[in-house]
């Protein structure tokens, strides 16, 4: 016979409270009705910590299993074709906002392009037109001198 060493370790089984178990000082659960020494030397629990152990290896292993499905549910609505429509939607709204943006660019360089035209067709006219000036001054000049 030797001495019962508890059921689980609260480390171990973190979140998970025994209501017919209590802790240990060194944070082990033990069966309130531990027999506290085992029926055979090359044991280390009594048939009720033992049972703990089970329990408590139930009980993580449900809170697991219970947390998978709470994430799962979590993720569910995000599935629902409601909630896919919006990124699609945004895709697109995005996807049209760089597209004008690019219709705007290609506006702003046309009129880019046309202003620089009529920028140099105005050169041209003022030159011609201080030519024609000229002209009309030389004419005016020489009328002058006539
Ligand atoms: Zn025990």
């Amino acid at each position: 016979m030797s001495t019962c060493i508890g059921g689980p370790s609260v480390d171990d089984y973190a979140g998970i409270r025994i209501k017919y178990a209590t802790l240990d000082p060194d944070n082990v659960w033990r069966s309130l009705k531990c027999e506290l020494h085992t029926d055979n030397m090359f044991k280390q629990r009594c048939k009720l910590c033992v049972r703990l152990m089970n329990i408590s290896r139930a009980m993580k292993s449900n809170i697991q299993l219970s947390l998978k499905l709470n994430r799962k549910k979590r993720l569910g609505p995000t599935l629902t074709p409601t909630r896919t429509e919006t990124p699609k939607h945004l895709f697109k709204t995005k996807h049209n906002t760089q597209k004008s943006n690019l219709r705007k660019d290609s506006i702003i360089q046309t009129l880019k392009l046309k202003f620089n035209e009529l920028k140099s067709k105005m050169e041209l006219v003022s030159n011609s037109y201080v030519d024609d000036l000229h002209k009309s001054m030389n004419v005016n000049e020489s009328q002058c001198f006539d």
